[in-house]
């Protein structure tokens, strides 16, 4: 057995576990096979290609467009590919990407070109869209539920194996990371996912960045302090704001109000930082906890 694969538990031995390289960090990504279904291709093209050895893959589930799940899609050209209408038009334009991270004419963009290009990401054609609730049929008796899961992006979806409880929850990566800086990111929706998954009876949990949380009340118990992360963030922001002098989104840069540190993509990072303090607001003025001054923002 090659040490990137292995199976999830003994009970379901052709369920596997595809560590991604650099433990599945940025810019790769942990994936999963159940049967000849490969969840995601994120692992990196050169354990892509002894996986592939390894395992016919005839059919690849997309959670979603981000080049960090995706890159290996040129290696399967014979494969049939699978992703929710709202990201179908992103995966089919990989030259769309930098718009919708938000960075056209940034710092950031350079940077963003750079690891496009690294990656070779290459537009894919899909062969199928998938819905919520959608029940896929693999052989040997698995049947995968699509849980349609936006907010990270509006096409994310969760696969829900029924028969083992397993669910691959992509980006929901239960990391402090929590991303909705995308122009199709929203974050109440994200939060509805959250609750969504939370009803679930998941058994095994495997996410794109994390790996594998085992056990039904860990994986309600993750779920929770990861909606903790994003309710700290919302504390942070609001206790930034003042009731009398106006906020612009401008007065936020640099902050660390949702990045308590930032890594080697800081410029990319900054900007993102902004763009989700935009959907904090969109909430908050959802929900009246704040209102528009001037150019800025006050508490209400
Ligand atoms: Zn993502
Ligand atoms: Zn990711």
């Amino acid at each position: 057995m090659n040490d990137f694969v292995h199976p999830i538990s003994d009970e379901f031995k052709e369920i596997f576990f595809i560590k991604g390289a650099r433990e599945g960090k940025y810019p790769y990504s942990h994936s999963l096979l159940i049967g000849d279904v490969l969840i995601d291709t994120g692992i990196s093209s050169r354990l892509l290609r002894k996986l592939k050895r390894l395992y016919p893959i005839n059919t690849v589930l997309l959670s979603h467009w981000h080049e960090d799940h995706t890159s290996g899609n040129r290696l399967l050209p014979r494969a049939k590919f699978l992703i929710h209408s709202k990201d179908k038009i992103l995966i089919e334009n990989v030259n769309r990407f930098n718009e919708f991270y938000g960075i056209l004419n940034t710092p950031a963009e350079e940077e963003s070109e750079w690891l496009m290009e690294s990656l070779k990401l290459e537009n894919t054609k899909i062969d199928k869209i998938i819905e919520d609730n959608e029940i896929i049929k693999v052989g040997n008796g698995f049947d995968i539920k699509v849980i349609h899961t936006p907010g990270h992006t509006a096409g994310h979806c969760a696969f829900f194996e029924l028969n083992s409880k397993i669910a691959f929850l992509a980006d929901i990566d239960l990391t402090n990371f929590v991303f909705y800086a995308g122009i199709d990111s929203n974050l109440m929706a994200f939060e509805e996912s959250l609750d969504k998954l939370i009803q679930l009876d998941i058994k095994t949990a495997v996410t794109g960045h994390r790996g594998i949380i085992d056990g039904e009340e860990s994986v309600r118990e993750e779920i929770n302090d990861y909606k903790t992360i994003i309710h700290k963030r919302d504390e942070r922001i609001l206790s930034y704001l003042s009731e009398t002098n106006p906020k612009t989104i401008m007065d936020f840069k640099n902050q660390n109000l949702i990045y308590k540190y930032y890594s080697q993509f800081k410029e990319y990072e900054i900007i993102a930082e902004m763009i989700m303090i935009q959907k904090h607001f969109d909430k908050f003025i959802k929900n009246r906890l704040i209102k528009q001054r001037g150019k800025g923002y006050i508490l209400s």
